[in-house]
C-alpha cells in the first residue's frame, strides 16, 4: 500500500486545494435523509482548513444527464456542510463556469467553497478519454493541488477521480486512507476466526467477492435473496423466491471448493415465506426443505431468513474476530421481513474484533433499524468500491494515487 498522503504535498498554507468528495447523499423532496457521507468527508476538509489552504470541494450527486438539472443541485449539501463545519461554505452555482471562478477567486486562506454537481457536465463520466481530459483541465485551473477523498467513486475512471489526479500534485485524503486500512484488514491476514456474511438481492453481484474471499475465511454465511440459488443448488424447491438459475452451477462449484478448503458455508435452515411482496402479506416460517408446502405452494416468496437461521448466524458472528457483512438478510424495508437483518446487525455490534458493514443498502438498513454507526467497527461509505476491492480488482482512482 503506497498511496500518496496529504503530508507528501508539503505545506498547503495559502494554496488552493481541490478535494474530490463523495457527497452523493440520499434526498427526499430536497431534504437530506442520511448525511453520513458528508460527515465522513469532514476530517480531510477540516485538516485543510487548519493547514490554511483555500479549499475547493467538488462532488457528484445522483445521475443527472450531463447537463444542469435542478433536481440534482448540491445546494442542500452546501447548507449541511456549512452546519457541520461550523463555518460559511460558498456555494458556486456552476462547476466550471463564471460562478465557480468567482467563488474560487474570492477564497481566503482557510475558506471553503463547494462547486455545483460535477455530473452537470458530460465530460465527467464520458466514455471518451479526450472528453474526460478536457473537463479535468477546466477543473484543474481551480487548484494548486488535488486531494482525492471520494472513496465511493474510486472504482470509476471519471474526470474528477482519475484524469484530474494526473494534472495536479495529488494525494489520497483521510477517508480513503481509513477505508483502505479497514479493507486491508479484511484481505491481508485477517484476525481469525473470520466470518463473511452475504445477502442482498442478486448472487451474481457477489460472485467475485465469494471467489476472492473463500480462500481467506473460516465461515461464509448466506442469507438474503441469494440464498435461494444456494438452496436450489442443494436440490430444494424455492417457490417463487428470487432465483438465478444460470448461477446454480457456479454456486455448486463454490460449495465444492468450500468443502475442499474446510470453509464452513452456513446456509439457512428456515425461511420466512410470504403470500406476496408487501408489508401486509400473510407469512409463515418454513424449513428450507418444505418451502413449497406453505399455503401458497409454488407461488410462495421467501423474504427473510427464519429465526433458527438468524440465531445460528448470530452465534457464528459473535464467535468471530473479524466479520464483514454485505447485503441485507431479507426485505428489511418491509417490517415483517426485517427480523433476520436486525438479528445479524445486533450480533455484529457484539463482535470483539473488527466488524465491518459494506454496501449501500446494508448501511441504510442498520441506520433505519435504529443502530448507530459507532456500534460497528466500520461502515463503509462505498458499496461498489469496497466490493470491487474485495474482489481483488484494480481500482483506477487508487492506482492514480500511487497504489499498487
Ligand atoms: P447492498 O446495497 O448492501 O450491497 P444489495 O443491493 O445487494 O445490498 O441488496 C439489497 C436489497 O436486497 C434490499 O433492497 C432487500 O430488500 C433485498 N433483499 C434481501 N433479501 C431479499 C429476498 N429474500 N428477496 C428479495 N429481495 C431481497
Ligand atoms: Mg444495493
Amino acid at each position: 500500500m503506497t498511496l500518496r498522503t496529504i503530508e507528501s504535498l508539503g505545506s498547503l498554507a495559502g494554496k488552493r486545494v481541490i478535494v474530490r468528495c463523495d457527497l452523493n447523499v440520499p434526498l427526499k423532496d430536497g431534504v437530506i435523509t442520511d448525511d453520513g457521507r458528508i460527515r465522513a468527508s469532514l476530517p480531510t476538509i477540516n485538516e485543510l482548513i487548519h493547514a490554511g489552504a483555500r479549499v475547493v470541494v467538488v462532488s457528484h450527486l445522483g445521475r443527472p444527464d450531463g447537463a444542469p438539472d435542478a433536481k440534482y443541485t448540491l445546494a442542500a449539501v452546501a447548507q449541511r456542510l456549512c452546519e457541520l463545519l461550523g463555518k460559511p461554505v460558498t456555494f458556486a452555482q456552476d462547476t466550471v463556469g463564471t460562478g465557480a471562478h468567482e467563488a474560487v477567486d474570492a477564497l481566503q486562506d482557510g475558506d471553503v467553497a463547494l462547486l455545483e454537481n460535477l455530473r452537470f457536465n458530460a465530460g465527467e463520466t464520458s466514455k471518451k478519454d479526450e472528453e474526460r481530459e478536457a473537463f479535468a483541465k477546466r477543473l484543474a485551473v481551480f487548484g494548486d493541488a488535488f486531494i482525492s477523498d471520494g472513496f465511493g467513486v474510486v472504482h470509476r475512471k471519471q474526470a474528477s477521480v482519475y484524469e484530474l489526479a494526473k494534472l495536479l500534485p495529488s494525494a489520497a485524503g483521510l477517508l480513503i486512507a481509513t477505508e483502505l486500512d479497514v479493507l486491508d484488514r479484511l484481505t491481508e491476514k485477517p484476525a481469525k476466526p473470520y466470518a463473511v456474511v452475504l445477502g442482498g438481492s442478486k448472487v451474481s453481484d457477489k460472485l467475485g467477492v465469494i471467489a476472492h474471499l473463500l480462500p481467506r475465511v473460516d465461515s461464509l454465511l448466506i442469507g438474503g435473496g441469494m440464498m435461494f440459488t444456494f438452496l436450489a443448488a442443494l436440490g430444494h424447491q424455492v417457490g417463487s423466491s428470487l432465483l438465478e438459475k444460470d448461477q446454480i452451477d457456479t454456486v455448486r462449484g463454490y460449495l465444492d471448493e468450500a468443502r475442499a478448503r474446510g470453509v464452513e458455508i452456513v446456509l439457512p435452515t428456515d425461511v420466512v415465506v410470504a403470500s406476496k411482496f408487501g408489508a401486509d402479506a400473510e407469512h409463515q416460517v418454513r424449513p428450507v426443505d418444505s418451502i413449497e408446502s406453505s399455503p401458497w405452494g409454488s407461488s410462495g416468496l421467501g423474504l427473510d431468513i427464519g429465526p433458527d437461521t438468524a440465531a445460528r448466524f448470530a452465534e457464528v458472528i459473535r464467535a468471530s474476530e473479524t466479520v464483514f457483512w454485505n447485503g441485507p438478510m431479507g426485505v428489511f424495508e418491509l417490517a415483517p421481513f426485517a427480523a433476520g437483518t436486525r438479528t445479524v446487525a445486533e450480533a455484529l455490534t457484539a463482535v470483539n474484533g473488527l466488524s465491518v458493514v459494506g454496501g449501500g443498502d446494508s448501511a441504510a438498513a442498520v441506520r433505519t433499524l435504529g443502530f448507530h454507526d459507532e456500534q460497528f467497527g466500520h461502515i463503509s461509505t462505498g458499496g461498489g468500491a469496497s466490493l470491487e476491492f474485495l474482489e481483488g480488482k484494480r481500482l483506477p482512482g487508487l492506482e492514480v494515487l500511487g497504489w499498487q
